[in-house]
């Protein structure tokens, strides 16, 4: 298609014409199966008739108020599902329309807890090397992915980057996963240390690291730990659920598997599931409180937040996930899923680690599986992958990530929560 729409890849693209259940079919009538629901998006599968006729018949009533006007009923009915099932102590939402929005919103948000509470020299946030964040500059900032940073570097406020908790690359031999878990989330604690704790706002992670790494979980003991570094320091734990969450790695939220819970969580792409722009910041009732105590108000706002359309969208996804027990097949196909990986391709010559939890899975592409050394970049390996399963049928979501700030490749598989075993 010649056309005047520009997007990320400069390569012709297939146009998409129409979709049913885990099914794409484009222009040419040719279908692919939805492997990774684009990206970790479509957790429902294509035309869900429950979520297009929410979305009808929130139209048909009203499809835009102006959020400094008025709140609405899918807003609030989006909000009051969200809360009932959140971690605890998670008591408030601020509706957004994606996932950057969501990080962004999240950052300024824990900014002005700080300034409410007297302590407005905090300012600085802690993330990961491994991590997404967002495009958007603040989110961008935040993340640790060295090349969708690159040209953008002036422009970014500085941000500090400790190691990612990434088992298969950093565990030394000998050391238990306990040990490991520990010694990795005690580098936030150094970190503090270098900078000042008192200049400290916010400690951004994905629970299950996406985009960068391919489904990279936490051992089981480090979000623990880096719960109480940042009690201990006054810190603000800002979880980024944005790809991992919705029941993607098979609980609502992912962290619930950590056995923690955030001051900040945002949610994005599994809540529209593909069929509205939504996200969402989730905060504690401590910071609403602050803020509701103080100022009166958060100092944010974009014209489409808490639009009711996308939130009427978010309130059907939501419902089907919980409504139609999809938590429990999203574990057991999970299970599946790893199952015929390993069986396939566990022990392939290029496949150094195959991880994850639910259906979010990732296979980690290496040059050398004894030695654990990558493809060279200039491969783009990633592109190549993802052109030849296009070429078979298949959307699954191949990136040249990050190795703890140097090239990896890996392939993410995140289908639909409907996906049957045979798909
Ligand atoms: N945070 C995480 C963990 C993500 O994976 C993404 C997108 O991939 C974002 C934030 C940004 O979301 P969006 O693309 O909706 O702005």
């Amino acid at each position: 298609m010649a056309g005047h729409v520009f997007g990320r890849s400069s390569a012709a693209m297939p146009t998409a014409v129409s979709g049913e259940g885990c099914y794409i079919r484009d222009a040419e009538g040719r279908s692919y199966l939805d492997g990774s629901g684009g990206a970790a998006v479509s957790c429902l599968g294509h035309s869900d008739p429950d979520v297009r006729a929410a979305i009808h018949d929130q139209l048909d009533r009203i499809a835009f108020a102006h959020t400094g006007f008025f709140t609405s009923e899918a807003a609030e009915g989006l909000a009051d599902l969200l809360i009932a099932n959140a971690p605890e102590g998670v008591e408030k939402v601020y509706l957004l329309s994606g996932g950057s929005e969501a990080v962004e919103a999240a950052i300024k948000l824990a900014r002005q807890y700080f300034l409410e509470t007297g302590e407005p020299e905090r300012h600085r946030v802690i993330a990961r090397r491994q991590s997404y964040h967002g495009n958007t500059l603040g989110a961008l900032a935040a993340g640790g992915n060295a090349w969708r940073r690159e040209k953008y570097a002036p422009l970014l406020v500085e941000t500090s980057h400790i190691a990612p908790c990434y088992e298969y690359r950093l565990r030394e031999d000998g050391e238990s996963a306990e040990d490991y878990g520990l010694r990795a989330a005690n580098e936030l604690e150094d970190e503090i240390a270098r900078l000042g704790p008192e200049t400290v706002m916010a400690f951004i992670a994905e629970p299950v690291v996406g985009a960068t790494a391919g489904a990279v979980p936490a051992v089981r003991g480090y979000f623990k730990r880096i719960r109480e570094i940042c009690d201990r320091h006054g810190i603000l734990l800002i979880l980024d659920e944005v790809m991992c969450g919705m029941g993607r790695t098979g609980t609502l939220f992912a962290c619930e598997q950590d056995g923690i819970s955030p001051d900040i969580v945002t949610v994005a792409k599994g809540l529209g599931a593909g069929y509205m722009p939504i996200g969402a910041m989730l905060c504690s009732g401590r910071i609403f409180g602050a803020i509701e105590g103080g100022s009166g108000s958060f100092q944010h706002g974009h014209t489409y937040h808490g639009h009711p359309l996308a939130a009427a969208a978010g309130h059907a996804v939501l419902s089907a996930i919980l409504g139609r027990e999809l938590l429990p097949q999203v574990r057991q196909r999970g299970e599946a899923l790893t199952d015929r990986l390993q069986a396939t391709f566990g022990q392939h010559p290029h496949v150094g680690d195959i991880r994850g939890r639910g259906l979010f899975r990732g296979i980690e592409l290496v040059a050398d599986r004894g030695t654990k050394a990558p493809f060279d970049p200039e491969l783009k390996l990633h592109a190549k992958v993802k052109k030849a399963a296009l070429a078979e049928g298949l959307i699954c979501y191949p990136a040249g990530g990050t190795i703890d700030g140097k090239h990896g490749d890996h392939i993410l598989l995140a289908p639909p929560f409907i996906i049957s075993e045979d798909q």
